[in-house]
């Protein structure tokens, strides 16, 4: 049984409650984890410690140099322990193991980047009236509360975490209550590597607890969160308290288009991967599949036909292409979806159970879901269901492409598929969304900007833009010749 701690200014420590929660094994309902259940008190004890380590400048002042070999340190920790790290993520989220590998490899990848960033040119200068000289500064943030959910449980805390040091703040990270494996590793890894107490600190906890304590914080200057909307929308109102910073990452309804003209076999292949790649837990999956008119039938048939070989198990079996979902609560959820979906009149195509055969009882599988007939009002069009379930829409010319596919709330993804560069180009132009892709689906880059549009968030995660999310920036005017102004005669 792993006991997992909690690390705040530089100890490993146990809630102040004494509680600890049970982590499963989505798998098999397996307990292989009890975690400590912080609460307020600690997430108030970790945000003083952030506040004092970044007063003290001991992170923000010292050498850049120095801070980018702590970072650089970590990432080569990261890959030094990578087979151990990607089976405690697939144990604990469940996804396969060939996932959670590439989720480590992008983890260090991303440390390695930011830690690169560190030490190049930033600011700007101006030339302004003589006899001034006018420049601008990046400067860290301050003390950075940190969200993520269970997804992509390292991967989302490194996303933050890598650039909010890089940056120099000092950080208050909370992963998900149902997923803080990873996280545990990680934090011994960044002591490892040397990052001072108190910079980098972790609280495990309920959302409504410990989470709400970092939105609504006086001591914490910037919230970064990935999650859904409604949690979102809470966090936006309680850091509204002392107008923090925020950057909010949430859900989608992402459409993957494709026209007749697109290759047919690469075309059915990414708009399973775009659905299905962990079990459909990806905020930026092709959960709406607009299928034009004349390939509607064929293009369905080859893709239930392929759904139906999807090998679902648990995610340490090699062979497993497609694991279980995170949790009970969250397989109800799915389940529910897909009930929803029949009751509004959708025509199940593939899938639509849970699956208990083979030794798959005691796990929260459930069998790729593809639905067709669908009408834009729906809500499972509409709502973010967050598991292996596509609706499928229909559409006659490229105009009701469009408008089908920016006609949800949410505006985080899209793809297109055609033969036709200038229309690719077109559609993507028109798409109400941050990440697009033209024939290929998902592959996404540290280098670029992550995040989107409508109630999909506000700010990115990533690249050049994702660090300056994580700095203020100052502007410093020098007068050249020091002398009065004069501007009152007396
Ligand atoms: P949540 O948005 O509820 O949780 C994400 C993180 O926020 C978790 O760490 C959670 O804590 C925390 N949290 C929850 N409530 C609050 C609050 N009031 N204040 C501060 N922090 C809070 O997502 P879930 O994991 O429950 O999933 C719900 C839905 O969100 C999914 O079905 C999906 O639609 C969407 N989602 C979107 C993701 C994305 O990447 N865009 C990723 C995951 C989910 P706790 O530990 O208590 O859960």
């Amino acid at each position: 049984m792993i006991k997992l701690q909690m690390y705040v200014n530089g100890q490993w420590v146990d809630a102040k409650s004494g509680k600890t929660r049970e982590i499963v094994n989505p798998a098999n309902g397996e307990v292989i984890a009890l975690a400590a259940e912080g609460d307020v008190e600690d997430a108030r004890e970790a945000i003083s410690a952030a506040r004092d380590a970044f007063e003290s400048g001991v992170w923000s002042e010292i050498p850049a140099a120095q801070r980018a070999a702590c970072l650089f340190a970590i990432a080569d920790k990261l890959e030094q322990n990578a087979e151990e790290i990607a089976r405690l993520e697939t144990l604990d989220n469940g996804k396969p193991l060939r996932e959670t590998a590439a989720d480590v490899a992008d983890a260090a990848a991303c440390f390695r980047y930011y830690a690169g960033m560190v030490t190049k040119p930033d600011g700007q200068t101006y030339h302004v009236a003589d006899p001034m000289q006018a420049l601008v500064v990046r400067e860290p943030v301050g003390v950075c509360g940190l969200i993520v959910p269970w997804n992509y449980p390292l991967l989302m805390a490194v996303w933050k975490i890598a650039p909010a040091l890089a940056a120099g703040n000092t950080i208050v990270f909370k992963p998900s209550e149902v997923t803080p494996v990873t996280a545990g590793k990680l934090f011994e890894i960044i002591e490892e590597a040397g990052v001072p107490k108190g910079v980098a600190n972790m609280v495990m906890g309920a959302g409504l607890t410990v989470g709400n304590e970092l939105a609504e914080s006086h001591e914490v200057d910037m919230i970064s969160f990935t999650g859904g909307t409604v949690t979102g929308r809470s966090i936006m109102k309680a850091a509204a308290g002392n107008i923090k910073k925020i950057s909010l990452e949430l859900g989608g309804k992402s459409p993957n288009i494709v026209f007749a003209d697109a290759d047919f076999e690469t075309a059915v292949d990414y708009a399973l991967f775009a659905i299905f790649a962990n079990q459909g837990q990806v905020c930026s999956a092709g959960s709406r599949l607009l299928l034009e008119e004349s390939i509607h039938d064929r293009f369905v048939e080859r893709l239930v036909e392929r759904a139906g070989k999807i090998r679902v198990g648990p995610g340490l079996e090699p062979s497993t292409e497609m694991g279980p979902l995170v949790s009970e609560a969250h397989m109800e959820k799915v389940l529910r979806y897909i009930e929803l979906g029949k009751q509004e009149g959708a025509r199940l195509v593939c899938g639509g159970r849970r699956i208990t055969a083979n030794g798959l009882e005691k796990g929260y599988f459930v069998e790729p879901t593809i639905f067709v007939d669908t009408t834009p009002e729906m809500r499972v069009v509409q709502e973010e269901i967050f598991g292996p379930v596509l609706v499928v829409q229909k559409f006659k010319d490229e105009a009701e492409a469009v408008r089908l596919a920016n006609d949800t709330a949410y505006g985080l993804a899209g793809g297109v598929f055609t033969n036709d560069g200038a229309k690719a180009l077109r559609v993507i132009k028109k798409l109400r969304a941050g990440i697009t892709w033209i024939n290929t689906y998902h592959p996404t880059y540290n280098e670029a900007p992550w995040g989107g549009y409508k109630q999909s968030g506000i700010g990115r995660n990533l690249g050049t833009f994702g660090f300056d999310e994580f700095t203020e920036v100052k502007q410093i005017n020098i007068n050249l010749q020091v002398e009065p102004i004069g501007w009152f005669e007396g």
